[in-house]
C-alpha cells in the first residue's frame, strides 16, 4: 500500500487517512483481505503486543481476529470493534466505489465508513495521540479487540476472543464498543445495554385433501391462524425506564401451496421477539409455549411444533462513574447531552458484558448497511477527540477510590 511507508514513519495517526486505508480492504465477512495484517503493523508500530486468534466452529468459516494490548498492568481499558463489513450489494448503484474511500463535499464514502472502520480508525488515532502525550508511559493498559465476525454468525469472534483473554489470566476492567450509536449527530446517544433476541419457527401439521371435502382433511392453515392470532394477542410488557416494551414480529408465514382446490399438509411461520430485561430467553420461551398449548387445547385439532433459538439475552450496564466519564467526554467535545439508550439490534457488547462494564459509543448510523454508506469527515475528528478525552480521563482514575474501578462487578 502506497500510504504504508508514510504512516509507518509517523508517531500519531490521522483518522481520515486511517479510515480510508481500512475501507480499501474488501473485508466482507468472513474474508479479512489483509486488513488485520495492516492493523497489526500499525499497532506494533505504537508498541502494542499483538495476537492473531483464528477460531473455528463446525458449519461456519474460520475467522481471523486480532487482539492487541499495550501495557501489562491494570486498569485495563479495552476498545472493541469489528473489521468485517456487510456486502456492498450492487456496486454500480454506489455513487463512489464502496471500497475506495472517496471523500466528497465533507463526507467519507465507503462500506464500513460508519460501521465501523471509521470507529476503529478514531480509536487508533486517539490512542496514538494519547501515547505520544504520555511519552509511551500508560498508567495501565489499552487494548484493541478486533473481530472479523460481527456481521456474520458471531461464533468465531469476540465471544471466543474474550474466553481466550480470560484463559491467559488477563482481566479487562472497562470496555468501549465503537459501534455507530448516534442516530443523527455525534453526541446524540450512548448505548448502555441492548434488548435480547429470540427467534422461533412454528410449524402446523394437518392432513392434505380436497377442498370440497374438508371433513376428510385437516387444515394446517386454520391451525396456523389460531396460533398466530393468539401470539399477536399476547401483551408482553410496557417497557421499563431503560428499555422499550418487548415486541413480537412475524417475518414470514409460508404454505407454498400452488393449488386452489387442495387443503395443504402443513404451514410454517417464523417470528422474532426483541425483549427487555423483564424477561430471559427461558421465561419468554415458556410464555410462548404456554400460549400455544392453551390455544391448541381450545382448538384441539391443531398439531404443531415450535423450534426456538436464543440469539442474545437483554442486558444493561447500570450508569456509574464509568458511564459518567463517557458522558462528560461526549459533552465536552460535542456540546450535546447524550441520551442513554438500549435501543437497536444486538452487538458484540452482549459478549463483553459478562466480563466487565461495557458501553457503546461511535459514529452516526443513518447509512449503515446501505448503498452510499458515509460519515461526515468532521464527525471522524470529533469522535477522535472524544475518544482521546475518554483515555485522558480514564487513566486519571487509577486507584480503588475511583468510581470506574469501584464499578467493577463482583
Ligand atoms: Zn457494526
Amino acid at each position: 500500500m502506497s500510504q504504508a511507508d508514510a504512516i509507518q514513519n509517523q508517531k500519531t495517526y490521522d483518522v481520515l487517512s486511517l479510515s480510508r486505508r481500512l475501507i480499501r480492504f474488501r473485508s466482507v465477512t468472513p474474508h479479512g483481505d489483509g486488513a488485520l495484517d495492516d492493523l497489526q503493523a500499525l499497532f506494533s508500530h505504537l508498541g502494542f503486543t499483538c495476537h492473531r486468534l483464528v477460531f473455528s466452529e463446525p458449519g461456519t468459516p474460520d475467522i481471523d481476529n486480532l487482539y492487541a494490548r499495550l501495557g501489562t498492568k491494570n486498569p485495563h481499558f479495552c476498545f472493541a470493534g469489528h473489521i468485517d463489513v456487510t456486502p456492498p450489494g450492487d456496486e454500480l448503484s454506489w455513487t463512489f466505489p464502496p471500497f475506495e474511500g472517496a471523500v466528497h463535499e465533507g463526507y467519507l464514502y465507503g462500506r464500513g465508513a460508519a460501521d465501523m472502520k471509521g470507529g476503529i480508525a478514531a480509536f487508533l488515532a486517539a490512542t496514538s495521540t494519547f501515547i505520544s502525550q504520555q511519552y509511551g508511559n500508560i498508567p495501565g493498559s489499552i487494548s484493541f479487540l478486533i473481530t472479523g465476525d460481527e456481521e456474520g454468525p458471531a461464533l468465531n469472534g469476540s465471544v471466543k476472543m474474550l474466553q481466550w483473554i480470560a484463559h491467559q489470566g488477563e482481566t479487562i476492567d472497562h470496555c468501549l464498543v465503537g459501534e455507530p450509536t448516534n442516530p443523527c449527530a455525534i453526541g446524540d446517544m450512548i448505548k448502555i445495554g441492548r434488548r435480547g433476541s429470540l427467534s422461533f419457527t412454528l410449524t402446523t401439521y394437518g392432513k392434505q385433501g380436497h377442498i370440497a371435502h374438508p371433513h376428510l382433511a385437516e387444515n394446517p392453515v386454520s391451525g396456523m391462524i389460531h396460533l398466530t392470532s393468539a401470539l399477536l394477542g399476547i401483551s408482553l410488557d410496557n417497557g421499563t425506564d431503560l428499555f422499550e416494551p418487548s415486541n413480537l414480529e412475524f417475518t414470514t408465514i409460508d404454505v407454498n401451496n400452488p393449488a386452489k382446490n387442495v387443503i395443504p399438509a402443513q404451514a410454517m411461520a417464523q417470528f422474532n421477539i426483541r425483549f427487555n430485561d423483564i424477561w430471559t430467553s427461558q421465561t419468554l420461551e415458556k410464555k410462548i409455549r404456554t400460549t400455544l398449548e392453551e390455544t391448541k387445547q381450545k382448538n384441539h385439532l391443531i398439531n404443531y411444533k415450535l423450534d426456538c433459538q436464543s440469539n442474545a439475552e437483554a442486558f444493561f450496564t447500570p450508569p456509574d462513574a464509568f458511564t459518567k466519564l463517557i458522558i462528560n467526554a461526549v459533552q465536552h467535545v460535542s456540546g450535546q447531552q447524550p441520551e442513554l439508550s438500549t435501543s437497536g439490534g444486538t452487538s458484540d457488547a452482549r459478549f463483553v458484558r459478562t466480563y466487565c462494564p461495557v458501553v457503546e459509543f461511535g459514529l452516526t448510523g443513518g447509512t449503515i448497511h446501505q448503498v452510499d454508506e458515509c460519515v461526515r469527515v468532521a464527525d471522524l475528528y470529533d469522535l477522535t477527540a472524544i475518544y482521546l478525552r475518554i483515555l485522558e480521563s480514564y487513566f486519571k482514575l487509577d486507584d480503588a477510590s475511583s468510581g470506574a474501578s469501584g464499578s467493577k462487578p463482583g
